[in-house]
């Protein structure tokens, strides 16, 4: 059996968005489609881990937030850990 190279899941990201603080503009549902997606003309949706190949469109889409609404955590491979 030849190694297959699997997507690697070790370096994936956290994406939250303050819906408090959005309103709509869009700006990262035009850099990162697959990630952010306006539901209506108000509904934010989001995928929260998205894969990291997506890294760049979302920080991308983060910067260009009018309302720097959109947070990006980079998650290593103990995700959602305990912290101490
Ligand atoms: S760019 Fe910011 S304000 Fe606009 S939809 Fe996205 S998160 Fe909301």
């Amino acid at each position: 059996m030849s190694p297959v190279c699997p997507v690697i899941k070790g370096a994936r990201m956290r994406v939250v968005v303050d819906l408090n603080r959005c309103l709509g503009y869009a700006q990262c549902v035009f850099l990162a489609p697959s990630v952010f997606r306006l539901n209506g003309e108000e509904a934010l949706q989001y995928d929260p881990n998205p894969d990291d190949a997506m890294r760049q469109k979302v920080l991308r889409a983060a910067s260009a937030c009018p309302v720097q609404a959109i947070l990006v955590e980079r998650l290593g491979d103990n995700e959602g850990g305990a912290t101490s």
